[in-house]
């Protein structure tokens, strides 16, 4: 029997594939970290970017353990929350004008570890 076993869990390990992308799991991006992310370490860093911009600048929200859909809904909520526009490049959440105190309660309300980065 040993050897039927170690078949089948040979063959279920080759079949397993992603059931979002398809792709192999090993290949599969789905959950993991967006490639783009300026940060690995776990910490959601939020920081002011004028250069280039007009007015307030934005406030770029990095380091995010999300990708695709979550991180475009949460990029949606806070927005909402902020009464502002944005946007979602590379991982990175751009919220137009400065809402670091506000952004900084509202992701550590979802638990993650915070941190104001830069000016
Ligand atoms: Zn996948």
């Amino acid at each position: 029997m040993s050897n039927s076993n170690s078949r089948l869990v040979y063959s279920d390990e080759i079949g397993r594939t992603c059931p979002k992308c398809h792709q192999p799991l090993q290949k599969c991006q789905c959950n993991k970290k967006p490639a783009n992310n300026a940060k690995g370490d776990g910490v959601v860093r939020i920081q002011r970017e004028t250069k280039g911009r007009k007015g307030k600048g934005v406030t770029l929200i990095t380091g995010l353990p999300l990708a695709g859909d979550e991180l475009k809904s949460l990029a949606k909520s806070l927005k909402q929350r902020c009464g502002t526009g944005g946007t979602v490049k590379n991982g990175i959440i751009e919220i137009q004008g400065d809402h670091r105190d506000l952004l900084l309660d509202l992701l550590q309300e979802k638990g993650w570890k915070v941190k104001k980065a830069g000016g």
